[in-house]
């Protein structure tokens, strides 16, 4: 569902059905005291592997456990890739809201939380190139913020929720599964097995610290989140190698997956 929304969006993008707007454009939005808290109900929020990194930071507790306790893990089947989403937003009042409808998290809320009404869709060409599409998400009926006589430009808003880091990291791990979608046509060979197997990488820099004995001193959070992207295309591109597809294919690597893993981990 949330991959099919995703393809939705950029085909409108493409097809001119959903204006593109540029980042000095101005619009008119004020978040309201009144109607705190209604956009935060039954609501998809995709979470991405730097959203669940700092959420479980936050809240001082392992990537793991944020995962088990506050999402739902989803392998897509048309990508054959896995996906999480936070699971108590889906299904009603979102987790993270308190009473007065501000959210519990707000510093480290998700990328996708920040920066409505305005959306961001990312493009990775066949070589690699990036190119960003900034649009306004489909208004929300109740929300009083449209009716806000605030104006700001794209650039600013992004400014104010802080959102460059977020794109920022985001954008690495986007590029990866460009990479492993189009470079090592990973939809032919990935399946469920796989996906787990990728999950510490995703979502459990505390494991992957504790075994190989990486403190934060060493290696900052962000920085181990880099080499964790860099590693998932290192022992991707070897997965793909083993059933020919890929820059490697046919060659054989000596060596287990998880020794390649370590060496990124370890020397970045
Ligand atoms: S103004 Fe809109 S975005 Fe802000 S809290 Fe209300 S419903 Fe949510
Ligand atoms: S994380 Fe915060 S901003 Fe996002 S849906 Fe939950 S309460 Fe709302």
């Amino acid at each position: 569902m949330t991959y099919s929304y995703k393809q939705e969006l950029l085909e409108q993008l493409e097809n001119g059905s959903l204006p593109e707007i540029d980042p000095s454009n101005r619009f008119t939005f004020e978040c309201k005291n009144q109607c705190m808290g209604r956009c935060c109900n039954s609501i998809t929020i995709l979470l991405d592997p730097w959203d669940v990194e700092i959420m479980a930071r936050h809240l001082g507790m392992s990537g793991q456990k944020f995962l088990a306790q506050y999402c739902k893990y989803e392998f897509n089947n048309q990508l054959k890739w896995p996906y999480v989403r936070l699971k108590h937003a889906e299904d009603g009042p979102c987790i993270f809201m308190l009473e007065d409808g501000r959210c519990e998290i707000y510093p480290v809320r998700s990328r996708n939380c920040r920066t409505y009404p305005i959306g961001r869709a990312v493009r990775f060409e066949q070589d690699g190139t990036k190119s960003e599409r900034i649009f306004v998400v489909e208004k929300m009926g109740f929300c009083l913020g449209h009716k806000s006589e605030k104006t700001w430009t794209v650039e600013e808003w992004f400014a104010d929720a802080q959102c460059e880091k977020f794109y920022e990291l985001s954008d690495l791990y986007l590029e990866v599964i460009h990479y492993a979608t189009t470079q090592l046509n990973s939809q032919a060979w990935s399946n469920e097995n796989i996906a787990r197997m990728m999950l510490p990488l995703l979502y459990g820099p505390d494991v992957l610290r504790g075994k190989l004995g990486i403190s934060e001193e060493e290696v900052s959070h962000e920085d181990f989140y880099r080499r964790r992207m860099k590693a998932l295309k290192v022992i991707l591109t070897d997965i793909a190698a083993g059933f020919g597809f890929g820059p490697n294919a046919g060659e054989v690597f000596s060596g287990s997956l998880m020794e390649r893993m370590k060496e990124v981990l370890v020397t970045g």
